[in-house]
């Protein structure tokens, strides 16, 4: 299933390894916000200061534009991911050139450096090889743990692994196998849980599941395109006009295998206080939208969910973030936790919502990549991955 080469198939020691890490986390004020992605690293760098590595770690950070900006910078990430291994983590203000070179040279055995973000080069977003080379010249082996950056094609995920042995860390390799084996051989029945505000983003992935999944429960914003599709009357819900034709067509081919919500939760504006009503699914009265799946479309889900052998959920049922419109999330949230299924959640807002319901330790796996996992979902190949050392 997994046949890339890990950390385990090298010889690390006495080496420096350059690992490719997602250490892309909110960053307030100076300081590390959520530090659920630093903590997944955590495996990789142990094993590799345990076998004797020089470990240089390099990611992105938040979308700087066009070069340096302090507000982007990974310092505070150096110290804290210090604060966190109890020994001092080096940090160079630049991920290429002298700063870097000279701080990549000094690394001994053991100890750790942190490079400045990847983004703060435009270059790297091009792939380009130019600066791929640059950052290989700082290190023997190549390590890729960064799984939430795999579907993108940058020099730090991609052009990298062309100039040094090149193969996968422990966080990249778990999320691999456990969404792999989700979609190649999943436990059935198989039942995934698609929601989000577009359906636009999601018709490679429903297209791929309907050949994969026994059941794909839909939810959010993009079930009211299928919605219209059916030819109800949507009041002024989001709708993307574009995309009524491809959801037709998905319903023709799976219709079966698509379930839509049969009532829903309306609001008379787009507010945290907005005035909220239950209907029946069908035609939106205007001046009302869709702001969540309702309390019967909860219990047909979580029906549908008891029994699961494997559960695949990505996206919100509504709009979470008004706790007036979040009783869909949380419903199908502990309905997940509780199925008794080989569970799988994508996508920050789903992650969220199963954190905030303490729910957390019932899942089998809460991926640390919503782009990359819907990716997977949809049958992709991720750049990143596929540079690496075959086994
Ligand atoms: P996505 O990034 O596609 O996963 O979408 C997540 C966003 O979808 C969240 O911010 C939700 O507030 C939003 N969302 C979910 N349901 C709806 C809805 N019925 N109408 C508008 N936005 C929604």
């Amino acid at each position: 299933m997994f046949n890339k080469k890990s950390v385990t198939d090298i010889d690390v020691h006495g080496k420096r390894v350059l690992v490719r890490v997602d250490f892309n986390v909110p960053i307030k004020e100076g300081k590390v916000g959520d530090d659920t992605r630093i903590r997944a690293a955590m495996p990789t760098i142990e094993y590799l200061l345990q076998h004797g590595a020089a470990v240089i770690l390099f990611s992105h950070l938040g979308r700087p534009k066009g070069g340096p900006d302090p507000k982007f910078s990974l310092r505070p990430v150096a110290d804290y991911l210090g604060g966190l291994m109890g020994q001092p983590v080096a940090f160079a203000d630049d991920c290429v050139g002298p700063s870097a070179e000279a701080a990549a040279k000094a690394l001994k055995p053991g100890q750790v450096l942190l490079l400045e973000n990847t983004r703060f080069h435009p270059e790297e977003e091009k792939n380009d090889m130019a600066l791929a080379q640059k950052m290989a010249s700082l290190a023997d082996v190549y390590v890729n743990d960064a799984f939430g950056s795999a579907h993108r094609a940058h020099s730090s995920t991609e052009g990298v692994a062309h100039f040094l042995p090149a193969v996968a860390g422990f966080l990249m390799e778990k999320e691999i196998r456990y969404l792999g084996q989700a979609i190649a051989d999943p436990r059935r029945p198989f039942v995934t849980i698609l929601g989000g505000a577009k359906i636009s983003d999601k018709i490679g992935v429903i297209r791929n599941l309907l050949g994969k999944a026994d059941v794909i429960l839909i939810g959010g914003g993009m079930a009211n395109t299928f919605l219209a599709a059916k030819g109800l009357a949507m009041g002024d819900s989001l709708v993307e006009a574009e995309s009524i034709d491809t959801a037709r067509q998905l319903l023709g081919e799976g219709s079966a295998k698509l379930h839509l919500p049969v009532d829903l939760v309306l609001g008379d504006k787009f507010d945290a206080e907005a005035q909220s009503k239950v209907m029946d699914t069908g035609n939106v009265p205007d001046g009302w939208r869709i702001l969540d799946i309702g309390p019967k479309t909860i219990d047909a889900y979580a029906a549908a969910l008891k029994g699961a052998g494997t559960v695949v959920w990505n996206g919100p049922m509504g709009v979470f973030e008004f706790p007036r419109f979040a009783q869909g999330t949380y419903g199908v949230a502990r309905a997940v936790a509780n199925s008794g299924a080989i569970s799988i959640i994508g996508g920050g807002d789903s992650v969220a919502a199963i954190q905030e319901s303490g729910l957390a330790d019932k899942i089998t796996h809460i991926s640390t990549g919503g782009g990359a996992s819907l990716e997977m979902l949809e049958g992709l190949v991720l750049p990143g991955l596929a540079a690496l050392q075959d086994k």
